[in-house]
């Protein structure tokens, strides 16, 4: 008999024990304020310095150019609302179809106040068509936002190509990084971003911490005033969990992605059984080029939320899409532009992270291959 088994680590991850040992001081005895003048609470500056080093040092960038936030959705929300503060009279902003929800109701906000949002198209297996960016900016265009990669389907997108087809037109550009920071190398000076997000849940940090990166030079407006991380993030630091991103970020640069070259043998074996052992199924998305961890799968005429919730009854934790969709019966707007054949093909997702064992994905399919012949012979 086995405990349970988590394979939804997109949704987030289990903290690293590295991590909460360098956080658990900063809860217990080193409670200070940084920004207070007397040395218990000031020495902690240099603590959160070395976190904030660590992070520059795995996203090569210049440690002044980060900024700690609560979130990933904050980092995205700060970056769109601050750069359209830029050039106040441009009116269009690029991104596209298959964004995180923190995006997709940002820009439904501002669409509200009057701003033109093109949403680009995606194909079938969830790719972008670099023309259609290139046709859609405008002189009235002031920001495009990308993701590097995507949460359901786990696409990467050329975030390089597309700062330069942006740049080239003088536009500001931001990336959501949430889904790409730990699984695959990110050098922000070679992709030539002016903003990019993440978020320390998805690294094995603890869920409330995030990171924006502005380049150099950027003018930034916070979304939070205050006189903390050089007057663009107001509120007393979260030092614990800054630390404990700190931590994990010197993990990933150690780690060096052995790791998530292990977490992708691990996904390509459990898809290699997937397709032997069960018949009719499609994953979806650009399998070529995806992060190393993630499977969108469906099994014909089985629906993938039927799936998830007798899975669960087994103690296995998957997801139908994205955590923050899932919870609300709606068809994933990622595979909806897509153009998926949702009513035949509904998929589950499946997302290995760096504690998940070959075992654990063997009972995985053998649960899931029982389930499938039962649910397809009620049929
Ligand atoms: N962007 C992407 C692509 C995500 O997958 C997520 C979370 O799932 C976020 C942004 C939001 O991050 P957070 O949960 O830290 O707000």
């Amino acid at each position: 008999m086995y405990g349970s088994i988590y394979l939804d680590n997109n949704a987030t991850t289990q903290i690293d024990e590295e991590v909460l040992n360098a956080m658990l001081p900063y809860l217990k005895e080193e409670y200070g304020n940084p920004s207070s003048t007397y040395s218990f609470g000031k020495n902690i500056q240099k603590d959160i310095s070395k976190a904030r080093n660590n992070i520059a040092k795995m996203l090569n960038a210049d440690p002044d150019s980060i900024i700690f936030t609560s979130c990933g959705s904050e980092s995205n929300v700060s970056a769109i609302m601050s750069s359209i503060k830029i050039n106040p009279s441009k009116k269009h902003i690029i991104t596209t179809k298959v964004e995180h929800a923190s995006i997709m109701e940002t820009m439904a906000s501002l669409e509200k106040e009057g701003y033109k949002i093109t949403f680009l198209d995606v194909d079938k297996y969830g790719r972008l068509d670099l023309t259609q960016l290139k046709e859609s900016i405008s002189d009235d265009t002031c920001l495009v936002s990308v993701m590097m990669a995507n949460n359901e389907i786990g696409n990467i997108y050329p975030i390089k190509e597309i700062s330069k087809i942006v740049h080239e037109r003088n536009i500001l550009f931001h990336c959501d990084a949430v889904q790409a920071v730990g699984k695959i190398k990110i050098d922000v000076k070679d992709l030539d971003v002016d903003f990019l997000s993440f978020s320390g849940h998805k690294i094995n940090a603890p869920k409330g911490i995030g990171v924006l990166y502005v380049r150099k030079g950027i003018p930034f407006t916070p979304l939070i005033f205050g006189h903390q991380e050089k007057n663009r993030r107001g509120g007393t630091e979260n030092v614990p969990y800054i630390i404990g991103l700190g931590k994990a970020a010197e993990l990933v640069i150690n780690d060096n992605f052995q790791k998530e070259k292990e977490i992708e043998k691990l996904r390509n074996y459990m898809e290699e059984r997937i397709k032997k052992e069960i018949s009719d199924i499609h994953i979806y998305g650009d399998l070529d080029n995806r992060t190393p961890n993630t499977s969108s799968i469906a099994f014909k005429g089985v629906k993938g939320d039927a799936l998830l919730f007798i899975l669960e009854g087994s103690n296995i934790f998957i997801s139908t899409g994205s955590a923050c969709n899932s919870q609300i019966a709606l068809p994933s707007h990622v595979l909806t532009a897509c153009k998926a054949d949702l009513d035949s093909f509904s998929p589950i997702r499946i997302s290995l992270g760096k504690y998940n064992t070959k075992e654990e994905i063997d009972t995985f399919i053998d649960v899931l291959k029982k389930n499938i012949e039962a649910l397809r012979r009620r049929k």
